[in-house]
């Protein structure tokens, strides 16, 4: 089967006009936010838009669909409000992708902020596990790697296999990699041993099945920074180089690729994509 790639669209005019875009780029899978990933409020979706973006996914063969979840949500918080409302916007956000019938839901887990990380890792696990008794979907959640920014719990494979050890796999079915956030984590995929590293870690610590999806992105900042900055294919501290090698190892060879990179215009996305087809199959 042809490798799946897409990239990260926007859904402006209602989520079917997000397929649309997608199938002009020649993506055939894709990621969208279900609403604005900056507000709890979880906008109107009308009926005609959800019929159409499930006919258009069947008739375009997009698939999977991943909608990443609200940048507001934090499992890990102490704070009972923030909580009950992360807990709350997770729920909504399953809800959503089996009425779209979207695979998965991309999660960064939270962050601890001044707190241990293993009691707020705790925490998420415990939070997980109430979501996991308040439903059953046909989705599943994939947990993000992060970047190792102030108070991250998840910027090591090892404390996601931690989370995703206790929490029932009906509902989360593995992790998302985004190569900006393990590069700013201090994993160096720019060297085949480092590479080899990275897909032991996962195969031994998540599984050989964990992982679902990979971000692909470059990154703006050096290994282990520490910082969130994703840049054009090619273009950061990454390389192409290093991306050649990347997608063609054969632990990340058959996982599908979603781009995140900075866009201005369509065309930059056209051109990442453009990279990113270039690299399959020259490493
Ligand atoms: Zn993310
Ligand atoms: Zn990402």
């Amino acid at each position: 089967m042809q490798r799946r790639i897409g990239v990260h669209v926007s859904i402006a005019g209602g989520i079917d006009k997000g397929l649309e875009r997608a199938k002009e780029l020649g993506c055939t899978t894709v990621q969208i936010f279900s609403h604005n990933p900056r507000g709890w409020g979880l906008g109107n979706r009308q009926e005609e838009e959800i019929v159409r973006f499930m006919a258009l996914k069947k008739s375009y063969d997009i698939a999977p669909v991943f909608i990443h979840t609200s940048y507001l949500i934090n499992l890990a918080t102490s704070r009972q409000e923030l909580l009950r409302k992360s807990i709350a916007m997770v729920i909504e956000e399953l809800n959503i992708a089996d009425q779209i019938d979207a695979e998965f839901v991309v999660l960064h887990t939270g962050s601890a902020a001044g707190d241990d990380p293993g009691t707020a890792r705790g925490r998420a696990i415990e939070a997980l596990k109430q979501i996991a008794a308040a439903g059953t979907w046909k989705a599943r959640l994939l947990l993000e790697n992060t970047a190792g920014e102030r108070g991250d719990v998840t910027s090591r494979i090892h404390d996601l296999a931690g989370i995703l050890q206790q929490v029932p796999r009906g509902l989360i079915a593995g992790i998302c990699l985004d190569t900006c956030h393990a590069f700013s984590a201090g994993y160096d995929i720019c060297t085949a041993k480092g590479l080899d590293v990275l897909a032991r870690e996962i195969s031994a610590h998540c599984g050989r099945d964990a992982l679902r999806l990979i971000h692909l992105n470059d990154a703006k900042k050096p290994l282990g920074s520490g910082v969130d900055r994703h840049e054009h294919i090619g273009e950061g501290m990454i390389g192409k180089k290093s991306f050649s090698r990347f997608v063609n190892h054969p632990f990340f060879s058959r996982i599908p690729l979603i781009l995140e990179t900075p866009k201005m215009t369509a065309d930059d996305d056209l051109r990442n994509l453009g990279t990113v087809r270039a690299l399959i199959g020259k490493g």
